[in-house]
This record gives C-alpha cells, structure tokens and sequence, in this order.
C-alpha cells in the first residue's frame, strides 16, 4: 500500500460508510481472524460494519472474538444481500479474484463501492479501489495489523483485534514454521499478545478441542496414503463413504496433507477429497522448497494460492482424477527430483 492508497483509504475513513467485509468461500482461520481483528478496528472509528461469509465455516473457529456477528451469505441471504446493496466500502480479505466467493461472485461483481483488498496471494486481480497486495507476507492478518499502523492507528488495537489477528496468523504459518513466517511476523505476533492475545489459550482452542471421530478419520486418511518416491510425492484419497462413516464436519480434513511433508525426502503432498454435494474433488496442495504448488494447480487443477501451498479441484471421478494427477506428475519428474 503507498502513499497515495493511505490517503484513499484515510479519506474513505474520514466518512460514515456503510461497510461490508468478505472473506473467501470455505474461510480459515486468516480469512475469519482478519476479517473480524478489522471489524472491530473499523467500529471502534464509529463506523457501520459486517462480515459476510460467503459460506460456513469451521467449528474450531466459532470461538473467536465476533463470531455472533457474522452473516452467512448462505444462510442469512436476503439479510446478506440488504447490507451488500447499501454498503458504500467493500472489504475483500484473504483473496484477490472475484470467482473465490462462490455465490457472493455475482453480487460482487455487478457492485458499485470502494472496493478495497487485502491479500497475499499471487496475481491479484483488479477490482479494487485500493489494492493491499503482498505475496511475501505470511498472512491477511499481519497484513491488517500493518494497515492498521499504516493507518497510524495501532493504540486502537484491543484484545479482541489482538485476538483475531494472532489466531489467523498463527494458523497461516502452521504456529509460525512456514517460510513466509519472518522476523517482522514475530514482532507483530509480540506486540499482539502484549495487547490480549491469550497465545496458549488461542492455540489449544484451535488445536485441542478435536472430537473423537476426526482422530478416527485422520487414522483413514493415513492408512490411504499413497508414496510415490520417484516423484518425492506422498497422496492421500478421502472418499465420501469414509466422510460420512466418520461424521464429517467442515474443518475436519483441516491439517491432514501437512502429514505427507513429514515423510522423509518427500517434497510434494496432496490430498484429494470427495466432495459429493458439489460433484467435485477437492484437493490441497503442499510443498517444501523450490516446487510451485500454486502453478501446479493453476494449471492443472482449476486452483491457485501460494507457491507452497494450494488448493484446487476436479470434477473428474476420484480415481480420474488421482490417475491425472499421476500422469500430469510426469511432466514435472526433474523439477520434483531437484
Ligand atoms: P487449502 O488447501 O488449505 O484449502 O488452501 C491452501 C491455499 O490455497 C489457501 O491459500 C487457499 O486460499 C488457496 N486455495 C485453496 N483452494 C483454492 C482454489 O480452488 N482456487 C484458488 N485460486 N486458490 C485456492
Ligand atoms: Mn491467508
């Protein structure tokens, strides 16, 4: 964000606005945390917000300082759809392109506001008034906390943004391990907790609060794991039969591919899951090192995110697809081999 954006987004601010905040379709704990830490920033300058999500998302985060407030475009659509044509200022977090909202695109895309987008994917789109992007920054939420500094404003920060932030940050960098995560990451993470962010409290909420049957259902995923060791790459097929025998609930897969990276010498994980509702499969991609997941699944997969972590999908049967995916693994054999 430069110089002349602060000034945009001052001079917006400086305004009654009717403000909506929306995050990606399926939100995590980046999309959820930055899209409430701002709620509550833009409410505590007077002015009138709401988060709308376009779909649900998961239990593990129902914790979270906001929570009640939040609309689900699904749910709560002609309440959604009211606030969305009389909002004058359009927050879009934790994505760059109109088509990761799902049903919320064609709203969106007919909408007349300042839109303004806080991102750190790849390949922004140009929608926006105001456009926040920066592929280096570990998350939407440490990029809220800089343009709440930006701002000039960090005393504004409460616990309960301090809260929000520290939990998307902290679920973005899988607890501060991934490569994005920097020295600035943690002095951003510090200052959050001297202003309330319960750290050991946020994690266990997170993590630690698991029901039986999703431990049952990562043991399924495990025993599914596929090596396939002349490409580096470990797979792992979750089909709807076993989602339902084990009680599936949104978030429940949440972690699981992260499992193939902690195989030694393996490089690229996947993870493919049947999604029979919307006739897909839908997939998530990792990796460590040199490896574009994000290219990968561009074009390959329908998909994007980051270069070591992507999501994608396929509306090919599950063994069609795992077979494209093996095929398609060929093509890049040296690449993985490097
Ligand atoms: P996950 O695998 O955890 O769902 O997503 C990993 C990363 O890839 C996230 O940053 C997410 O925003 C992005 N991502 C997941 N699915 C898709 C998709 O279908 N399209 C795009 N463009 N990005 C995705
Ligand atoms: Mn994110």
């Amino acid at each position: 964000m430069n110089l002349e954006d602060i000034e945009t987004v001052k001079s917006i601010l400086s305004k009654p606005q009717k403000i909506v905040i929306v995050p990606h379709k399926n939100p995590d704990g980046d999309a959820v945390g930055s899209s409430l830490g701002l709620y509550f920033f833009l409410k505590s300058k007077g002015q009138e917000v709401s988060v709308i999500v376009p779909n649900e998302y998961p239990k593990f985060l129902k914790w979270m300082p906001g929570n009640d407030t939040v609309l689900n475009f699904e749910r709560e659509n002609s309440e959604s759809k009211k606030l969305l044509e009389e909002a004058t200022v359009i927050f879009t977090l934790d994505f760059n392109d109109l088509s990761r909202v799902g049903q919320l695109e064609k709203v969106l895309k007919t909408k007349k506001a300042d839109f303004i987008m806080i991102d750190h994917h790849q390949q922004p789109g140009d929608y926006a008034t105001v456009t926040y992007s920066d592929v280096s920054m570990s998350s939407t939420c440490e990029m809220v906390y800089n343009f709440i500094e930006k701002l000039g404003e960090v005393d504004k920060i409460t616990k309960e943004i301090a809260t929000n932030l520290y939990t998307g940050i902290m679920t973005d960098t899988g607890s501060f391990k991934y490569r994005s995560t920097s020295s600035r990451t943690h002095r951003v993470v510090a200052d959050l907790i001297d202003r309330g962010a319960d750290n050991m409290e946020i994690h266990r909420q997170v993590f630690d609060t698991n029901p039986p049957s999703r431990l049952h259902l990562l043991g399924v995923a495990l025993s599914n794991m596929v090596i396939l060791s002349e490409y580096r790459t470990a797979y792992i097929t979750l089909s709807q039969e076993e989602l339902d025998a084990h009680n599936f609930k949104k978030g429940d897969t949440e972690g699981f591919v992260n499992y193939g990276l902690t195989l030694e010498g393996i490089t690229f994980a996947a993870i493919f899951i049947e999604n029979r509702e919307e006739s897909i499969i839908k997939i998530s991609f990792r990796s460590v090192g040199d490896f574009s997941v994000n290219t990968f699944a561009r074009n390959h997969f329908n998909g994007g995110g980051h270069d070591n972590a992507a999501g994608g999908r396929s509306e090919m049967s599950m063994e069609e697809t795992v077979q494209k995916f093996i095929a398609v693994l060929e093509e890049y054999k040296n690449q993985l081999n490097l």
